[in-house]
């Protein structure tokens, strides 16, 4: 097989993985990556200078991926990483802490041009975020309509909102089969979350008696109409 040819093979698979991971695909890659991006970082890039001088530059990370940074509990790796950062601050010359730059983000994915990350201040961790998310949406454009990934994803837990929103910025029209599957996937959330507020109304007269699972359905609606944490860089 060429190599290009296999490389897409591994694409698709890797597509496949998280489409069978019982979570939305772009929130599972993103998170992938991310864990990837933060251990490499804390076992051999600290001293980088490239990536030193992104995080000068950026006065920091955004906060979401600063407390994600932070569960790894590396102090000396967060002291080395951050000492010129609080000296500046100290005297008042930094940047402000990254922002989260989602409109300009959001927009960037749409017009399918790349910032560099030194030009806007952006969070180091939210380009890696972003340069992410933009190629599994191009993943999933790409593959759309092939039938093993179709038959897969709509038998899958589909998309958040905030993801498939950006599918839905693409040019091409997304197959039927994609769409009908998201539309039921709401249709079943509203209905759960409907029986749960039902079921906690204790003057209804006709309370429903819930699943151990319906009983969470309120950890569903965060994950679907929010995304994972971080979801949008
Ligand atoms: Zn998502
Ligand atoms: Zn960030």
């Amino acid at each position: 097989m060429p190599d290009d040819a296999n490389q897409k093979h591994m694409a698709f698979f890797k597509l496949m993985d998280a489409v069978n991971s019982g979570q939305c695909p772009v929130c599972y890659q993103l998170h992938v990556r991310l864990q990837h991006y933060f251990e490499t970082l804390l076992y051999e890039n600290v001293n980088n200078r490239e990536f030193r001088a992104e995080l000068r530059a950026a006065g920091g990370f955004c906060s979401t991926h600063a407390h994600q940074l932070a569960q790894y509990k590396d102090g000396l790796a967060l002291a080395v990483m951050h000492l010129e950062l609080i000296q500046a601050a100290r005297r008042g010359v930094s940047a402000p802490p990254a922002r989260s730059p989602l409109a300009a983000s959001a927009q960037t994915a749409r017009r399918g041009r790349r910032k560099t990350a030194a030009s806007d201040g952006q969070c180091p961790a939210c380009r890696v975020a972003q340069q992410q998310t933009e190629s599994t949406l191009q993943r999933i454009r790409r593959y759309a309509d092939d039938p093993q990934f179709l038959a897969a994803y709509t038998d899958s837990a589909g998309l958040c909102v905030p993801h498939y929103r950006l599918l839905q910025q693409a040019d091409a029209p997304l197959p039927d089969q994609l769409v009908d599957h998201q539309q039921r996937i709401l249709e079943t959330l509203v209905e759960q979350t409907s029986r749960f507020i039902d079921a906690e109304n204790a003057s209804f007269e006709h309370r429903p008696t819930l699943s151990q699972h319906e009983r969470t359905v309120w950890k569903q609606i965060i994950d679907r109409y929010y995304g994972k944490s971080g979801a949008l860089p």
